[in-house]
């Protein structure tokens, strides 16, 4: 599948090449016919001109299509049409202005498909090709532009730049959809849609800040699912993915709109809760915690249970990875008293107590 799907980029850069070679070949032949019909070169001239117009441009593409490696092919096929370029020159005894629009284009759309090497490359291709017909052919040299020199030689200076442009511009806009959705997936789990452990520390940095600038409170709820080896060994990997996609839904559907929720990594996810204090944020985590336990996850024939650890901002905390350790410790109190339950972490100077008369059956116990 992933070898299809590079198979087929591949071919992509040659079939982008195709209607550029086509077009640049048909108003190529303007030029360099214009300038042949002055110097009333003979037929094998005129047959050439017609099979590298009409037939080269086909040849290349299925030249393309059938190699092992189509982007190589392509630049193959490029460096030819430099050859033939340079051959044209000197054809056209290096008639002035047409022999520099020819090979200006030539280098032009090398520099943009190739770069720098590719182009100076392909350059040199086309100068030796260039001095050797030339000397096979005696050496014409008729710098002299004539009239009709320059009628011929103004399609090519004007059509094959505009589509290089439309081309360059296609290319550039292919680029930016692929970065963004490359933004996209790099700040979201490609798992859960839920936002990765970056963005969403991120997100908890904003409410840290916020607690510096007007004292406003927060929570950071830290959730790990129980045993989750045990689902992985006992039913395997992909009922594993499942529970914990399924987990993702249900802590999406408790979600406040002001909420944050993201995967921290693994099977722990961690929600920014803003402007919320942990006696009200203790309420939703139990909420939560009863609905995965009664859940039927799909595959998984028994019930799933979560630990949770909630750490309120506090001015002892001065960053992010402050918060997240306050959390997590408080959720790794949790699983040592036997898991399935909520964990507050202490705040400083406030005596522990337990929450259950908050939350009665929660179980949660304030003051890790
Ligand atoms: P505890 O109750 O202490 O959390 O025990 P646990 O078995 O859940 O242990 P822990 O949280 O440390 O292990 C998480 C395991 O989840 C480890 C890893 O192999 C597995 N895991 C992490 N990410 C994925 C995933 O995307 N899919 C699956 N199927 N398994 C994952
Ligand atoms: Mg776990």
């Amino acid at each position: 599948m992933d070898n299809d799907r590079s198979l087929v980029r591949r071919v992509s850069f040659g079939k982008r090449m195709y209607p550029m070679r086509s077009t640049g070949m048909l108003v190529g032949l303007w030029c360099v016919g214009s300038v042949l019909y002055q110097h009333d070169v003979g037929w094998p001239w005129w047959v050439l001109l017609g099979l590298h117009a009409f037939v080269w441009p086909h040849v290349a593409y299925l030249l393309m299509l059938r190699a092992s490696n189509p982007v190589r092919a392509e630049y193959r096929n490029l460096t030819v049409d430099s050859m033939l370029g340079g051959m044209w020159i000197a054809a056209m005894a290096f008639d002035t202005l047409p022999s520099v629009v020819l090979a200006v284009m030539l280098v032009l759309d090398k520099v943009i498909v190739g770069g720098g090497r590719f182009s100076a490359k392909t350059f040199a291709s086309m100068a030796l090709t260039c001095l050797t017909v030339s000397a096979l052919i005696g050496f014409p040299f008729q710098p002299y532009t004539s009239y009709l020199s320059v009628i011929g030689s103004l399609p090519l200076l004007i059509v094959y730049p505009l589509v290089i442009a439309v081309q360059s511009r296609r290319l550039a806009q292919r680029t930016l959809i692929q970065k963004r959705v490359l933004e996209k997936t790099s700040r979201f789990d490609a798992a859960t849609g839920l936002m990765n452990r970056e963005q969403w520390q991120f997100v908890a940095n904003v409410e840290l800040n916020r607690f510096v600038r007007t004292a406003q409170p927060a929570v950071l709820m830290m959730i790990d699912i129980d045993d989750f080896k045990t689902i992985n060994d006992g039913y395997g990997h992909t009922v594993g993915d499942t529970v914990i996609e399924e987990f993702a839904l249900l802590m999406k559907a408790c979600l406040r709109d002001q909420d944050t929720g993201g995967r921290y990594g693994g099977d722990e996810f961690g929600i920014v809760m803003p402007n919320t204090r942990w006696e009200e944020a203790i309420v939703a985590a139990e909420r939560l915690r009863r609905q995965v336990a009664a859940y039927n996850f799909p595959g998984y024939g028994e019930h799933c249970t979560i630990s949770i650890g909630l750490a309120e901002i506090n001015p002892t905390i001065h960053n992010v990875t402050e918060w997240v350790i306050s959390a997590d410790e408080a959720l790794y109190s949790a699983k040592h008293k036997g898991r399935d339950r909520i964990e507050v972490a202490k705040l400083p100077g406030v005596t522990p107590v337990t929450v259950d008369a908050i939350a009665p059956r929660s179980r949660a116990v304030r003051g890790v």
